[in-house]
Order: structure tokens, then sequence, then C-alpha cells
């Protein structure tokens, strides 16, 4: 039976043996024919291991080229210093350490690589091999460039935009004063002169010159905002909301609308900018309705990180497919002989809420009204 049992030890210990023979095996194909680079280091950085696609990168055919070299030749010196630094400390501290760095190739090529380092130690506690696991992060950081190029050549083209919006809008203003004041001499000295056709013809000239100064005033608007970024300060919206129902208080009585504000905050934020934006939701949410008394709601909720605001109310409503589009400049849903409008308001709006950091979006089903909310958030600027 002894020997029985010591045959059986015998056998388990073979067994054993075998299995983690095997399981070496596969782990060691693993490594080969992952397409991460895996390496593995001594405490002085010499090479133990480096798998297939860490010897293809680096620009070796055989592994036993790379034995008597250190893991260090093979980075070049800023990333070098990065991984003594930063990533070895803190393997050594918390078992491993995440970060991107770079390969450097035999041929002197850089590859730019997000890495994982992992401290193993011996029996004892004493640090004994480093391994890395690397991947390529080249694509990613061409797009990253990119990217960035684009969002600066973007933002030139935005600026530029908003210059030209600005000057034509401005310049645009003494013709126009021109045209008007020419009409209006014409209007008076033809006075009682012109018959049904000449008097329409003159009421056009004058609207079209009216809806241009709108026009104009608007965009000129809209190409403003922005441009004062720096005046942020700590606002009173219940002081805000006093100064925009102040406003907007003959609109109000002319379409015997009722306004209810709840309580506001005091927020940091741009007060022209914010006082304009209120118009701008109010003064739509007086307008688009079909004749109904405008009920109106102004509010907020808060969330630990941002303030919401939203302004309801009970007009026509808009249909879901539209809710992106309105907030474009010069998209309307109506044409000006249903509600008059240059389709800038909630562009401005849009602009406006950029500038603060936050975001604007509309709730709404046609016919039973809309609520548009802005979140900004509370620390930013
Ligand atoms: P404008 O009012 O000058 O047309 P806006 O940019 O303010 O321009 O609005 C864009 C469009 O969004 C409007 O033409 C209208 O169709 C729709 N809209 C805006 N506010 C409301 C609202 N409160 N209720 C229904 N529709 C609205």
């Amino acid at each position: 039976l002894k020997g029985k049992q010591s045959f059986y030890t015998l056998w388990r210990n073979i067994a054993e043996r075998k299995k983690s023979e095997e399981e070496m095996l596969r782990l060691s194909s693993i490594l080969e024919a992952t397409s991460d680079f895996v390496n593995i280091a001594a405490v002085d950085q010499r090479i133990v291991f480096l798998n297939k696609a860490g010897r293809i990168a680096l620009g070796f055919g055989e592994r036993e080229d790379l034995l008597q070299t250190k893991i260090s030749d093979y980075s070049p010196d800023w990333a070098n210093e990065i991984i003594l630094k930063e990533g070895i400390p803190a393997a050594l501290k918390t078992g491993k350490w995440i970060g991107e760095t770079a390969f450097l190739t035999r041929g002197g090529v850089e590859i730019p690589i997000s890495q994982v380092v992992v401290a193993h130690n011996n029996s004892n506690g004493e640090l004994q091999y480093l391994s890395t696991i690397a991947r390529d992060i080249s694509v990613q950081k061409e797009s990253e460039e990119k990217l960035k190029k684009y969002s600066a050549e973007l933002q030139i083209s935005n600026s530029e935009l908003e210059r030209f919006a600005y000057v034509a809008s401005h310049d645009l203003q003494e013709p126009l004063r021109m045209v008007t004041s020419f009409l209006n001499l014409l209007e008076k000295r033809l006075d009682g002169q012109l018959d049904g056709t000449n008097k329409q013809y003159m009421n056009f000239a004058v609207d079209g010159a009216d809806r241009m100064k709108i026009l104009i005033k608007d965009l000129l608007q809209y190409s403003r905002v922005g441009s004062n970024k720096e005046n942020f300060a700590a606002t009173d919206l219940n002081e805000v909301m006093e100064y925009v129902t102040r406003v907007l208080k003959e609109d109000i009585k002319k379409n015997q609308a009722v306004v209810t504000v709840n309580p506001m905050p005091v927020i940091t934020a741009n007060k022209t900018l914010i006082n304009q934006l209120f118009i701008n939701l109010i003064s739509n949410a007086l307008k688009y309705h079909d004749g109904k008394e405008p009920l109106i709601e102004v509010g907020t909720t808060e969330k630990p990180d941002y303030w919401t605001f939203y302004v309801k109310d009970n007009g026509i409503g808009i249909d879901p497919k539209y809710f992106d589009k309105i907030f474009i400049i010069f998209q309307r849903l109506h044409n000006k002989n249903e509600f008059s409008g240059t389709g800038i308001g909630l562009a401005i709006c849009k602009k406006i809420v950029d500038v603060h950091k936050g975001k604007i979006w509309v709730e709404s089903e046609a016919g039973k009204g809309s609520t548009f909310f802005f979140s900004i958030p509370k620390n930013k600027i």
C-alpha cells in the first residue's frame, strides 16, 4: 500500500509538472501570437523575453539578438525618463503602472505606445522582473493630431465667419438707414397721391426695409455673443427675470399672457447674455401660440454639478423631428406670414449656452406646448 501511495505521489508530481509545463507552453504561444508587444526585463533592464510582435516592431528577427541588450535601449530618452521617474516607482508601489510612452526601433523610428508595466517580486518580496505589455497607438495618435488640427482650423473659420457676420451686418446698417429715410420722405411727399397698387408697393418696400433692420440687428447680436466671454460674475437670476419681464411687459400684456417665475438661484454667468437668453425663449413662448392665452412658466432644478433651467409654454408645440433644426441659424418652421421672425433667436440662445459650457434642448409635442431646457455647469469658466 505504501509503495502504491508513493507511486501515486510520484505520478501526481509528474502529472502536475507536465501540467505546468503545458501551461507555460500555452502561455508562451499566446504571448507569441498576440499583436501586443510583451517584454520581460530584469532589474537592470536586461531583456529576458520579448515576444514576436515586439521583436518584429523593434526590427529584430531572432530573440537571441536581444538577450544581451537592455529594454531602455529601445525607448527614446524622454520615454525612459517617464518610465524611470513615474512608471517603475508606481509599479513598485501598486503592482502596475499604465501610461503612454514610445518605443525606439533599431532604425531609430519612434512608435507611440500605450503600456502597462507590472512589477514581479521574488519570494523574499524583492523586485525580480518588470514586464511590459504595450500596444502601438500610432493610428490613434495620428487621428488625435488630425482632430486637433481640424478643431483649430474650425475655430479660425468660425471666428472668421463671426467677424464677417459682424462687419457685414454693421456695414449694411448705413445703406439701410438711407433706404428707410428716403422711403419715409417719399411716403410723406406722396401722401394722398398714391393709388391702391402703388400704395401697396410702397408698403412692401417699407415692410422689407423694416424686416431687414431686424435681420441685421439679430445678426449683429449673434456675431457679438462670445466676444465678451470674460464678463462672468455672480448673477442673481431673480433680478434677471425681473428685468426680462419688464422688457417684455408690453408683449405680455398684448397677448394676455401669464408668466409664472419660480425662485431662481444665483449663478456664475454673463448677465447681459443670460438676459438675452431668457428674452429670446420667453418671446418665442409669447409668439408661438394659436390664439390661446399663453401660460408660461420659468423655473429651475438643481443637480450636484449643474443647474437646469426651463421655459415652459402651452403653445403650438414642435414636432420632435425638428428638435435639432430649430437651433440652427436661419432655420424656421413657419413663414413670415404665419409668425414673424428671422430664425436667429434660438441660434443666439445656443451660442449663449455654449459660452457658458452648457447644453440646450427642447421637449415638446405638436399642439401640446413646448418646454425649452438649458443646463449651466456650476464650476467652469
Ligand atoms: P424665429 O422665432 O425668429 O423664427 P427662432 O430661432 O427663435 O427664430 O426659432 C426657430 C423656430 O423654432 C421658429 O421659427 C419656430 O418654428 C420654432 N419655435 C421656437 N420657439 C418655439 C416655441 N416656444 N413653440 C413652438 N415653436 C417654437
